[in-house]
């Protein structure tokens, strides 16, 4: 059966008009589903009987299951869903001033390797499809009975490894018909795909780019993540100098300081020069111990003076907020808990 959600609303309507229906109905389904949340088609009251039994027969609504919820002191909550296959994903909400951000699952498991990743022990199965991903803001804003104001796609998987996907489900998400979320409040996330950085720029989509850096040279980038072997620092840079000279919208790059490893002084010097002149911001990341993993967390004093280094040359950045420590946050912990 196919997953109507899967259908960003241009799609719909031509899938509509193939089933010989009227491609107007394609915005009313999306106000039902993306704005009245309806879990069946027999809520759909203003389509016929016969279009809904039609839409019965052909078509599911992906409503997931929940499996599994922990809640933080802070008010983070981690999810565990059944995604009706036998497999399960995690989405991360979490709770700032300006409201409700959910971090998404792009893939189920990850071909990536990062040597900090809890996802790195779980074997690669499958993409999610749009419309799995975008089920995953519609179950939380149904438990929680709630609106998210933000998406970041920084959960398990690669999400320019899931390239259609990943941007059909931000057509949906950031379409007013649908649930009408600004691109500006919409952060993708790459370890470094170069090809498709130079892909996603030409997409008009005006959604934030993050790129995973965490290291400023070949050497050290590589032996935390395996992708810098296929595309090494310089080409990673010069990608996101092209999609800021095309898209002109600031880029963030994330930088997890791991004690020893990437979080001394030499290291913001190179990165300092590494980013000059560009229009960026650096999210510093005390890095979240997984078990049997190979980093361990920088000292505050560390980080501070690393941050500090960083706004003294020009660079600006900040150190995230460490939501959700006291469960198990770090992308891919919770499933590989519940997996053993
Ligand atoms: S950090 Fe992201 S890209 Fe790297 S292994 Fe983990 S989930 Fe995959």
């Amino acid at each position: 059966m196919k997953n109507i959600k899967d259908y960003n609303l241009e799609e719909l309507k031509k899938e509509l008009i193939s089933i010989g229906e009227k491609p107007f109905r394609a915005e009313q389904i999306f106000k039902w589903i993306y704005q009245d949340k309806v879990t069946n088609f027999d809520e759909m009251t203003n389509l016929s009987l016969e279009l809904r039994e039609k839409l019965k027969q052909n078509y599911s609504l992906c409503i997931f299951n929940i499996l599994k919820k922990q809640e933080s002191s802070d008010g983070t909550i981690k999810y565990l869903f059944d995604v009706l296959d036998g497999n399960a994903i995690e989405t991360v909400l979490m709770k700032y001033h300006h409201g409700y951000s959910l971090c998404v699952s792009t893939q189920i498991g990850c071909k990536m390797g990062c040597k900090f990743c809890a996802s790195t022990g779980i074997a690669f199965a499958r993409n999610l499809t749009a419309g799995e991903i975008v089920e995953e803001l519609l179950a939380v804003e149904r438990d929680q009975n709630i609106k998210i104001s933000n998406v970041v796609y920084m959960g398990i998987g690669e999400p320019l490894d899931n390239y259609e996907n990943v941007v059909n489900s931000i057509r949906i998400i950031n379409n007013p018909k649908g649930i009408n979320i600004g691109a500006r409040h919409i952060s993708v996330s790459t370890s470094g795909l170069v090809p498709n950085i130079y892909r996603l720029a030409e997409e008009n989509i005006q959604c934030t780019l993050s790129i995973s850096l965490h290291a400023t040279n070949n050497e050290k980038r590589s032996k935390m993540m395996p992708v810098n072997n296929r595309y090494p620092i310089e080409e990673l840079i010069q990608a996101c100098k092209d999609y800021i000279a095309k898209t002109n919208r600031r880029i963030s790059f994330e930088y997890a300081l791991a004690k020893d490893n990437n979080d001394n002084l030499e290291d913001a010097k190179e990165l300092v020069k590494l980013l000059k002149g560009m229009i960026c911001h650096v999210n510093l990341i005390p890095i979240n111990k997984i078990e049997n993993g190979a980093f361990d967390k920088s000292s505050n004093e560390n980080i501070i003076k690393f941050r500090d280094y960083l706004n003294e040359h020009g660079i600006v950045a900040t150190i995230r907020r460490e939501l959700g420590s006291d469960i198990d946050a770090a992308c891919g912990q919770l499933r590989r808990k519940n997996l053993k």
